[in-house]
């Protein structure tokens, strides 16, 4: 079937005329159609306009033109600015919002000839673990539906586990790409902080956030990581680093690289059977030729702590345009301050309510010092900790999460045991270096994705894909279907 297929299948396809991009956009839709009553991947899409798209494409391919995603059904998180698609970040306070503007990233998709379609379920604003913290409903895990797909990315990861589109988009706080795919099968990468514009992403937490891609297989986010990389002047924090590429560095050779496992990453709470896939993997990288060397990440324990201090600090902030004058819903008041508490008491729901509170008290005067600038500081240290291994190694091996997928409702009453299992995943952001996900295995019973986790340094994509395509070669697990 067209919509189980990869960016590199589909567009090899599309190129010897073998299928059209309306055929494939088709079968995301008749897929959408078939089981999203169950998934809830999307909040919304409109079948007219993809359908327009496509057929723009299969002109374009009668007319010769070459494009890296020409025709290619990708689907997007409701946190990217999509030109004339309703933007609600899976929450109430933006009301039926449609965007005026495409992200940097969405422009990029489209001169690369993408099919941009859908608007995908999330954590409202991206804060939370699950995806049930939506405004607009559960999204169910394509594995086994009475467990959540992850989150906040969750219906980026499983519209492209459920087949519903060919790749996804979705955004990376804390874990946000890693974790979901590791729920979900599928690959996951979140780029260096700098590597791509956040220009059109709805800020959360601005030093943390970056865009990145959910595919089918590694080939897919090296295309993916291509296509959106790169300096824009709209987004100051973008970075002029040359973008290589990617593709070129999936050698399948990694003989000779140099892997390192913190020891720090082994505990109490990891699964055993996360344990035996992620040490699997380690066996197999060392088949490959690389070599694998313990190291040392001692401020690992603080990350949490640190994370939730600044991500909501920075939240606070980013979130206090919602104020129902600018954007979106309003709750009228009798005056401007009894108008703001009404429409964001009414537009907010309860995590991101928890974390403005949070961040608003961490940054008041009288704790800005004891708290804010602390984690500032212990942000470092946990900076300085991976630079350092970073000289010894290539990349760092790591499970993506401490347990496969749990069920839904299991931590949504416990907002400190949800903030737990991104335990792996968060410094990669306080950092600034990049990371991904690959599949490395399942749990038996029930049969559940777990997720491989590589850390890279600033810019260094390239190890991280090459790594991920060798052992993805040596493997099958990407090839295992939900359901199927
Ligand atoms: N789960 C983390 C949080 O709730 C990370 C979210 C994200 O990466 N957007 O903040």
């Amino acid at each position: 079937m067209l919509n189980q297929l990869t960016i590199s299948e589909l567009t090899a396809q599309l190129a010897r005329r073998e299928v059209s991009a309306r055929e494939a956009t088709q079968a995301c839709l008749d897929q959408i159609a078939r089981v999203d009553g169950k998934i809830h991947a999307f909040i919304s899409h409109d079948p007219a306009d993809a359908l327009a798209q496509a057929e723009a494409a299969d002109q374009a391919i009668a007319g010769g033109a070459i494009k890296p995603l020409l025709g290619v059904p990708i689907a997007i998180k409701d946190v990217l600015a999509v030109k004339n698609q309703p933007l609600n970040c899976a929450s109430k306070i933006l009301g039926n919002y449609i965007s005026p503007y495409d992200a940097t990233v969405i422009e990029k998709l489209k001169a690369a000839g993408a099919v941009v379609f859908g608007r995908l379920n999330m954590d409202e604003f991206a804060m939370g673990s699950s995806t049930e913290n939506s405004a607009f409903g559960l999204t169910r895990n394509p594995w086994d539906t009475s467990r959540v797909p992850g989150g906040s990315s969750g219906g980026s990861a499983a519209a492209v586990a459920a087949d519903e589109c060919i790749a996804s988009l979705g955004s990376d706080t804390g874990g946000s790409i890693r974790q979901p795919a590791a729920f979900c099968g599928c690959v996951g990468l979140k780029p260096t902080y700098g590597r791509i514009s956040r220009y059109g992403l709805v800020a959360f937490a601005s030093s943390l956030d970056q865009i990145g891609p959910f595919t089918k297989d590694v080939r897919d986010a090296a295309t993916l990581l291509g296509v959106m990389s790169g300096a824009d002047p709209r987004d100051s924090t973008s970075v002029p680093q040359p973008v290589p590429d990617y593709a070129a560095a999936l050698t399948g050779n990694i003989r000779g690289m140099k892997l390192g496992l913190p020891k720090e990453y082994l505990i109490g709470g990891l699964d055993p059977e996360v344990k035996a896939a992620v040490d699997a993997a380690v066996e197999k990288f060392t088949e490959l030729g690389a070599e694998v060397v313990e190291i040392s990440l001692p401020h690992t324990d603080y990350a949490v702590a640190t994370y939730y201090i600044i991500a909501t600090a920075e939240a606070s902030a980013n979130l206090a345009r919602f104020d129902g004058i600018r954007y979106g819903a309003r709750v009228e008041g009798a005056d401007p301050i009894e108008l703001y508490s009404k429409t964001r008491g009414a537009g907010f729901g309860p995590e991101v309510k928890r974390r403005i509170i949070l961040g608003t008290y961490v940054l008041s005067s009288g704790y800005h010092d004891a708290y804010y600038l602390h984690a500032q500081k212990v942000r470092t240290l946990i900076r300085n900790d991976f630079l350092k291994a970073f000289e010894q190694v290539d990349a760092i091996v790591t499970p993506t999460t401490p347990t496969a997928a749990f069920k839904a409702g299991e931590k949504s009453g416990d907002p400190l045991q949800m903030y737990l299992s991104d335990i792996f995943t968060i410094s990669c952001n306080l950092a600034g270096i990049c990371g991904l996900s690959v599949p490395c295995g399942f749990t038996k019973n029930p049969k559940l994705p777990i997720g491989l986790q590589l850390l890279g340094q600033p810019f260094g994509e390239e190890s991280l894909l090459k790594l991920a395509h060798a052992y993805e070669q040596a493997t099958a697990w990407h090839r295992e279907k939900a359901g199927g």
